[in-house]
């Protein structure tokens, strides 16, 4: 026997009532974005390596430790996407969108790809659902995406999920606060560890997110960020705030929130669910982004967007018991009894055409047997198609739920399959 292969480490199927909860929640979520004008687009799972070198930046984890980077067969280095953000901006740079009225608002989804750890909640290829609003700065803008990304979470039935918002200036607000984050925690805890001393060598701001408790508690007592943020961008962060709370969107202002990747400035959030574990509680988040247009080889616009992790979301769901798998994967199942395989096809074809989701056994197997399949895939209702029975112009109509039986005309068919559904 041939040894069965699986899928690679850190990837993985979708099936069953998991694929069912996946597309309602997928179909939420491009209905959520439609309602707040912004539509779908589809952009490449590939992109040239130098996309995310230039966008997501060089001293990031996500760039040096964690990308699927290859040659293609001339030598040219691709990456699969470990994120959508670069993607959507070169999409709008090589398109001129700017061209077509801004902000230009638009939805997108799919696998990322990262080199990670595997553990539960964190996978190497996984699912963003995401928006850009890009080319116009204004904090009413970022309220917008805040708020959208809050609706879609919370009208899935979510209660247990926090909004962080933070605002983490401008690059040279942050340089300066750099500086000065560097020397305190230097000087407060000498003896660094060598995850840490790496962060403050390659993106110092990271050091926020260190997972040392003694660097923690100097960090609650050391310089904050927004110290070091002049008028524009502080008064950038209170009209947000200030917006948030006219629509009475809930939000915890965290001073640490400064997000992985190098292109964010000013307005970062982050959606976080008390039903999973602290390590992976992440559902998702975003920022406002300033000179990312512009790295991308575009004009100086600014942008803002999120992305929402779908497994993490699919783990709420699960976890507050939200968004259960609606049924099987048909409602009706006809079967057949003796030689009325022709008129079992017709039924069928006529349930479908009326727009119910129907199917019907294969492979000549025994009425019993049918009766197990129907069981099997979670039909509600079975159509028993008996020779002796269409002679009188009549079939057998089980409703799988309470086992009750009734014959009804053939012609009737769609209409009483109709009133047992209704139930
Ligand atoms: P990021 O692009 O790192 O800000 O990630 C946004 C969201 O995507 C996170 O909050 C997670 O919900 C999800 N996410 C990121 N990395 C992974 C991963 N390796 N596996 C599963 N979900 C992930």
């Amino acid at each position: 026997m041939t040894k069965p292969l699986a899928a690679p480490k850190g990837v993985y199927d979708v099936v069953g009532a998991d694929s069912a909860r996946w597309d309602a929640l997928e179909a939420r979520f491009y209905e959520t974005a439609a309602r707040y004008g912004y539509a779908r687009v589809r952009i490449p799972v590939l992109e040239h390596t130098d996309l995310f070198v230039r966008s997501v930046g060089e001293a990031t984890d996500i760039v040096r430790k964690e990308m699927y980077t290859f040659p293609d067969r001339a030598g040219r280095s691709l990456t699969l996407r470990p994120e959508g953000t670069a993607g959507m901006v070169r999409c709008f740079v090589e398109h001129s969108l700017d061209q077509q009225g801004l902000p230009w608002k638009a939805s997108y989804g799919g696998a990322m790809f990262r080199a990670e750890n595997v553990q539960r909640g964190r996978y190497r290829q996984f699912h963003q659902l995401g928006v850009e609003a890009i080319g116009v700065d204004d904090p009413a803008l970022d309220v917008e995406v805040v708020t959208l990304g809050w609706d879609f979470l919370t009208g899935l039935g979510l209660a247990d999920v926090t909004l962080l918002v933070n605002s983490i200036g401008r690059p040279e607000e942050r340089t300066s606060y750099v500086g000065i984050l560097g020397k305190y925690v230097e000087q407060t805890v000498p003896d660094l560890g060598p995850d840490d001393r790496e962060r403050l060598k390659l993106n110092p701001l990271r050091i926020l997110d260190s997972k040392d408790p003694r660097v923690q508690e100097a960090l609650a007592g050391g310089p904050k960020l927004r110290e070091s943020l002049g008028p524009d961008s502080l008064s950038h962060f209170e009209d947000v705030q200030s917006g948030l709370g006219a629509l009475g969107v809930p939000y915890v202002v965290d001073d640490t929130l400064v997000r992985g990747l190098d292109y964010y400035t000013s307005t970062t959030f982050e959606y976080t669910s008390g039903a999973l574990d602290a390590a992976q509680n992440a559902l998702g988040g975003g920022g406002h982004y300033d000179g990312l247009v512009e790295m991308v080889g575009g004009p100086s616009l600014p942008g803002i967007g999120f992305a929402l992790g779908v497994e993490r979301i699919l783990l709420a769901c699960e976890a507050e018991d939200v968004l259960a798998p609606g049924g099987g994967v048909v409602d009706v199942i006809v079967l057949v009894a003796g030689d009325t395989g022709t008129v079992a096809r017709l039924v069928v074809k006529e349930l479908r055409d009326a727009g119910v989701k129907t199917d019907t056994a294969y492979g000549g197997r025994s009425l019993k047997a049918q009766f197990k399949h129907a069981d099997r895939i979670g039909a509600r209702v079975a159509l028993v198609i008996g020779e002796r029975d269409l002679d009188r112009g009549v079939i057998t109509l089980r409703d799988l739920g309470s086992g009750e039986q009734v014959e009804i005309p053939v012609e009737e068919t769609v209409q009483r399959v109709r009133e047992v559904m209704d139930r």
